[in-house]
């Protein structure tokens, strides 16, 4: 069965985070593990948040839509975690408790004015494109200082730390050097522009938590490890 797949997946991530925390000196306790659920239904993401997932996270504006109608979400916080155009935005400021995924200035301050004209505050991470690559979207770490003391004088944006998805990975622990440099810059920000109030690194996927965690992770996104391969023929 597949929903008694999903929960005994997520069993056995729980261990294999907990067996990555130790290595950085923390615990299970200290990592959220987000359910990256594109391309999963509704009543997947459901089997998830009844087998304890800490969250969701959805890539596409579409089938976030499609899957809040159905109640996909209910019991768990809902976050966004892909790349979200500018005109987008209104579908999901205020419907996400967070936005993974904010990857540029004009995306940045589009939250703002919808945040305010809605009378809420939005809580966001801003996205590092760590690697420098051309085909991928984030602020480039020379960029996100900038990024970062624009995003601490606005009034309905709340900006909780960084998110990142290195350069696909050849080899195992090929990542390490990446997910090292978004820790730094983390720490480095953090301190001298956010008081040290940042709470969250997004960095981790099915194929390399554990090294994301080691480095310092501490919110990984995780899909095909807790729902199965996605079925990209459907
Ligand atoms: C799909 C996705 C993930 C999860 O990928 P898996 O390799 O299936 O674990 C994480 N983050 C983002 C932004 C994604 O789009």
């Amino acid at each position: 069965m597949v929903f008694t797949s999903i929960a005994e997946n997520i069993q056995r991530l729980r261990r294999e985070i907990d067996d990555a925390a130790r290595e950085s000196g923390r615990g299970g306790w200290d990592i959220l593990l987000v359910g990256a659920s594109k391309m999963n239904d509704a009543a997947a993401c459901q089997a998830a948040i009844a087998a304890g997932i800490d969250a969701l996270g959805e890539n596409r504006v579409q089938e976030m839509t499609a899957k809040l109608a159905q109640n996909a979400y209910a019991g768990a916080p809902l976050h966004f975690i892909g790349h979200l155009q500018r005109n987008k935005a209104r579908q999901v400021v205020g419907t996400v408790s967070l936005i993974h995924s904010v990857d540029s200035t004009p995306l940045l301050l589009e939250i703002e004015r919808l945040a305010a004209l809605r009378g809420i505050r939005q809580d966001v991470l801003l996205e590092v494109n760590v690697g420098g690559e051309v085909s991928k979207s984030g602020f480039s770490p020379s960029e996100l200082y900038g990024a970062a003391e624009l995003t601490a004088s606005l009034q309905h944006v709340r900006c909780l730390g960084l998110m990142s998805v290195p350069p696909p990975a050849r080899r195992q622990h090929q990542n390490r050097p990446y997910f090292e440099k978004v820790y730094s810059l983390f720490v480095d920000i953090n301190k001298k522009i956010y008081d040290n109030k940042w709470e969250y690194i997004s960095m981790g996927m099915s194929d390399d938590f554990a090294d994301a965690i080691a480095c310092g992770s501490n919110m990984v996104r995780i899909g095909t490890a807790v729902f199965g391969k996605r079925n990209y023929m459907k």
